[in-house]
């Protein structure tokens, strides 16, 4: 497509559109970037530029932009059953095949699945179970939740609140109360001096302990936690953190939510980051990679401990009331089935295991150079920290705006990157091949040699 129609096209967006997560001070001067097809990996704006998309857009699209067996599911959803609903009892081929699926496919035995349409949702949904399941047991006192600072849940009231990033909460009047937030298991940023991995994950959980005991434990329901935090950050966990954490759990009660968001369906080289790092949670949701990001759809499963007292407790009220208009959509489920069959006919499982040696050799890669302090990863994610002084572990003035800067040199360089602060993530669509993970690291190289000039 021509310049003229890019004109247009950013004028049109400028005056009308409304956009999540940008600065919107800024952006009549810098317009958008308009994205209008992919293929594969790959995608296009409307100047013809092509991007590697090594953010599967927001972390979603593990099959890339471009899967034919998607959109025929899709199409023949559309064109069988385009919509109905889920209350009251109703149901659909797609719904029940999916949910059975994904029960077959949990990382710990799960007894029922509910359907919503984002990852906010899922756990806005999660929170509301934790308080309900609270109730139609008898413990009415039990109702906080134990969220980690740099976590990232959605931005619907109660997932925002879980959220302990700061733009998440200031001026939106968050986080709600009986939400609260603990350390971080970061540990190059957040250890004391010579405290090993081990010693870090040690304290983390005595001072979780600590707060339960503080609060009281019989207020605190749940503790959620993504297994891998993406949005904080891409901060992978010590390898003794979950099972810490949840020793302490274990001993007062305290239920467990695993955001899988967007760890889940093989992104850690394990199906659900949980099976990666030992977690054995009473509910869990997801969302994302469930449809490839090609339909909004998400997904809450609940133990069997926590479904018995949610449907005896709906037995006495009569309903359980809480749903959505498009939970178990036909058409979403369809593609999130077709989704799952590719992952299993294709072998996402042991492509990613094949690829993961090379993805993480090609991160470390970049450990030594000039402005990198750390660099950190599973499977296929990872991140990047720059630093202004790695040696002395001293950052760059936020004002230098340094991961944004070498984001936007990615992107010149036809590299979309991921800037979060000053750490750039790596998250790309897990049918990647090993030309491409080169390829990436290349186009990586490039910008990273531009920005280490620019300081120069
Ligand atoms: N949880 C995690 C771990 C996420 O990364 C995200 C989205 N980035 C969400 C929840 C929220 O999902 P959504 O944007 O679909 O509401």
């Amino acid at each position: 497509m021509n310049a003229s129609t890019h004109a247009e096209n950013a004028a049109n967006d400028i005056a009308a559109h409304l956009h999540p997560f940008t600065n919107l001070a800024t952006h009549p001067q810098l317009g958008p970037l308009v994205i209008q097809r992919g293929d594969g990996i790959f995608v296009e704006d409307d100047q013809g530029r092509r991007y590697l998309e090594a953010m599967s857009g927001l972390w979603c699209a593990s099959l890339g932009f471009s899967n034919a067996r998607l959109a025929k599911a899709g199409s023949e959803a559309l064109h069988g059953l385009p919509y109905y609903h889920t209350f009251n009892g109703r149901s659909n081929p797609a719904a029940i095949a999916l949910a059975e699926k994904l029960l077959a496919l949990a990382p710990v035995p799960m007894s029922k699945v509910f359907f919503a349409n984002s990852g906010s949702e899922a756990n806005d949904s999660a929170v509301k179970l934790v308080w309900y399941y609270h109730n139609a047991i008898g413990k009415p006192e039990k109702k906080k939740i134990i969220a980690r600072r740099n976590a990232y849940h959605g931005v619907t009231v109660a997932a925002a609140s879980l959220s302990g990033l700061v733009p998440n909460h200031r001026d939106f009047d968050l986080p709600i109360d009986r939400i609260l937030h603990v350390d971080c298991p970061h540990h190059f940023r957040y250890a004391e001096a010579g405290e090993s991995e081990e010693d870090f994950a040690t304290r983390l959980a005595a001072a979780l302990e600590q707060r339960i005991l503080d609060e009281g434990p019989g207020t605190v329901g749940a503790f959620i936690a993504e297994p891998v935090m993406g949005a904080g950050g891409v901060l992978v966990p010590p390898a003794t953190y979950f099972d810490k954490v949840q020793k302490v759990l274990a001993k007062y009660e305290v239920l467990l939510i695993a955001d899988e968001v967007i760890c889940g369906f093989g992104r850690t080289g394990q199906m659900f980051g949980s099976a990666t790092f030992g977690l054995r949670p009473d509910i869990l949701t997801a969302a994302k990679a469930l449809s490839s990001g090609y339909v909004p759809i998400s997904a809450v499963m609940v133990s069997e401990k926590v479904h018995a007292a949610v449907a005896a407790n709906s037995g006495k009220i009569g309903t359980f009331g809480h749903g959505f208009t498009y939970s178990g959509h036909p058409v979403a489920c369809a593609i999130a089935l077709e989704t799952l069959k590719v992952y299993e006919d294709e072998n996402i499982l042991a492509h990613v295991q094949s690829l993961v040696p090379q993805f993480q050799q090609g991160l470390q890669a970049h450990a030594a150079r000039r402005y990198v302090g750390e660099v950190r990863g599973v499977g296929l994610i990872g991140a990047i920290e720059l630093y202004a002084d790695p040696a002395r572990r001293t950052p760059f003035d936020p004002a230098q705006k340094a991961g944004a800067r070498l984001a936007e040199l990615a992107l010149a360089q036809g590299l979309i990157v991921r800037a979060m602060g000053d750490s750039i993530a790596f998250c790309p669509p897990l049918i990647i091949t090993a030309e491409q993970v080169d390829d990436m690291f290349a186009r990586f190289g490039r910008a990273m040699a531009i920005f280490e000039e620019s300081f120069a």
